[in-house]
């Protein structure tokens, strides 16, 4: 245990492969064109994913994921837009907060975060306000795990002519994303989450219809997705200096995506750390906060044990000792905490962290992790 890394058993950063480390071991000069091409060959790996070529062009940028998503709602909502984002959850509040902070109207449409939100409710709200110009989703609401319905809300969003912008950072290359079929003008994802690259950049898929429109609506220089689009088509370079070794991090992490069989065969094998996940914790006595058809098979979140002896600062040191980094809670009103299914591990991994709490409890002297009764 001592000689390898721990396993991160979050939502990014994640585990990533040797082969994926050992490309960052390079120096790269930002105008070189080999460095120039590796970005390209990203862009078409990443349009291709979701099947976007003829529709959807796509601009990378540097920072973490948050900063993609506030570029992207400077980017393509005007500045006199008014915003609805559907909320359920932690990351749809960050959304909202940014929305606000970017000086656009906001209005958030609250939902259960135990609940993937409604469509119909959406339409019925789209109806009944017309100034509603552009609607955020988040795909996967990684704080408590939803999935939401991508599908659904972009009809709806197409129905009543409403602009649509996804944040699927935790479920893009791993949940079903088709451009061809669903319409969205803005899709945000980045390196470090289901590509299993490392953090660093985001990116975010445009559509190509709305993209001229999109020229000056951003009221900062570094996170105007347009023109860091227009510049890096004209010159194939990144407008400001490129996190280098996080892009050919990605590059080699796509290639084995690829190789492994792409968005299916990495949905298949985070299904079976789901499956082998839930059900050792299950045989341990720990609940999922979800209902498994509303949940995504990304992160799960679990109650607390109601024993009195469970603390989550200890069991999670006491994990972590054993080589697995867990994950807190992110709901309001329950004690919980996550568990990530995504990352370069697959069923052993996640047999081996059930194994290291089911130790860490019995350390802790906790017989049963069930939780209070009536959760
Ligand atoms: C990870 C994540 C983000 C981005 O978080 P950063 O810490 O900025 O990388 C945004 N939205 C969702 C749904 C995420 O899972």
């Amino acid at each position: 245990m001592t000689d390898r890394d721990k396993i991160l058993l979050t939502p990014g950063p994640l585990t990533t492969t040797l082969r994926t480390k050992l490309a960052m071991l390079r120096d790269w000069g930002s105008w070189d064109s080999d460095f120039n091409a590796v970005t390209a060959r990203v862009r078409q790996s990443l349009l291709r994913v979701i099947h976007g070529q003829d529709t959807h062009v796509v601009v990378p940028l540097q920072g973490s994921g948050t900063f993609s998503v506030e570029a992207a709602v400077a980017t393509v909502v005007p500045r006199d837009g008014h915003v609805l984002v559907l909320d359920n959850g932690a990351y749809c509040k960050r959304a909202a907060r940014l929305t606000s902070l970017m000086g656009r109207r906001c209005t958030v449409m609250d939902f259960d975060e135990a609940q993937p939100v409604s469509p119909a409710a959406l339409a019925a709200r789209l109806k009944a306000d017309p100034s509603i110009t552009h609607v955020v989703l988040i795909h996967c609401e990684t704080g408590a795990g939803v999935r939401n319905p991508l599908e659904a809300v972009a009809d709806v969003c197409q129905a009543a002519g409403r602009g649509l912008i996804v944040d699927a950072m935790s479920s893009f290359a791993a949940l079903p994303i088709d451009a061809r079929r669903t319409r969205f003008d803005a899709l945000i994802a980045a390196s470090g989450k289901c590509l299993e690259g490392v953090p660093g950049m985001g990116f975010v898929f445009l559509r190509r219809a709305i993209l001229d429109g999109c020229a000056g609506n951003s009221q900062s220089l570094a996170m105007d997705l347009h023109d860091q689009y227009v510049y890096m088509e004209k010159t194939t370079q990144w407008r400001f200096t490129p996190p280098t070794h996080v892009v050919v991090a990605l590059a080699e992490a796509i290639a084995q995506f690829e190789e492994e069989g792409g968005q299916g065969a990495r949905l298949a094998r985070y299904t079976r750390n789901y499956e082998t996940l839930v059900q050792g914790m299950a045989r341990l006595g720990f609940k999922p906060f979800l209902a498994p058809d509303v949940q995504a098979p990304i992160i799960v979140t679990f109650h607390a044990p109601a024993d009195p002896r469970y603390d989550f600062k200890a069991f999670y040191a006491a994990a972590r000792a054993r080589g697995f980094i867990l994950y807190p809670g992110k709901l309001t009103t329950v004690e919980t905490f996550r568990v990530g299914c995504i990352g370069a591990i697959g069923p052993n991994e996640m047999e081996q962290a059930v194994h290291a709490v089911a130790l860490t409890l019995q350390d802790m002297g906790i017989g049963s992790a069930a939780p209070a009764p009536g959760v």
